[in-house]
């Protein structure tokens, strides 16, 4: 399927979660067989050379896992917080309004391993810089990241450039 047909197959609900949001859905993505299948082969294809894909809770665990599996790779899930049952380490970071925060298991990354990013969505890129910060932290060797979908005039792009983070998306 060609990038064209893919954005097709992403839905805009109005005003979600709260009004003058327009939010981009990927659940009709995934629930396309074929156009599921193209999504994980093209992120696959971008993140190659990777040594274990991370994803953060809840979207980025549907392409992260998905990718980690067809590369034969480890999956490192990147929670919120109070979810995994062993030790953690964790990173606040800003939201619009307020703060949020990120937890993994810090032995689920060997030292110097080099991981990979995967997210259905690129906005501010907050989330994903969260991440970097975490894995790294982790001992991890983070420079590539991969979304379906870029927001490109909120900037998260530029944001984890400044961090040395190399992104690839699917579509705008
Ligand atoms: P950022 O931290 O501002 O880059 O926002 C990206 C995070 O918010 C990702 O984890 C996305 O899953 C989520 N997100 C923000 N906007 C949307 C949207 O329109 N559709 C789906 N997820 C979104």
């Amino acid at each position: 399927m060609t990038p064209a047909e893919l954005k097709a197959l992403v839905r805009t609900i109005p005003d979600f979660p709260k009004a003058g949001i327009q939010f981009r859905d990927i659940t009709t993505l995934i629930g396309h067989g074929p156009g599921f299948a193209a999504t994980i082969e093209w992120l696959a294809r971008e993140i190659s050379g990777a040594e274990a894909i991370a994803g953060m809770e809840a979207r980025g665990f549907i392409f992260g896992a998905a990718v980690a599996a067809r590369l034969e790779l480890p999956f490192i899930p990147i929670r919120k917080p109070g979810k995994l049952p062993c030790r953690v380490i964790g990173v606040d970071y800003e939201l619009e309004y307020g703060v949020d925060r990120l937890e993994m298991d810090p032995q689920s990354i060997a030292q110097g391993q080099a991981v990979a990013i995967v997210d259905d969505l690129l906005a501010t890129g907050g989330t994903a810089a969260a991440a970097t910060e975490l894995l790294r932290n982790a001992g991890g060797l983070v420079t590539r990241a991969a979304f379906v979908i870029d927001l490109p005039e909120l900037g998260g792009r530029e944001k984890l450039a400044e961090r040395s983070v190399d992104v690839s998306a699917l579509m705008n």
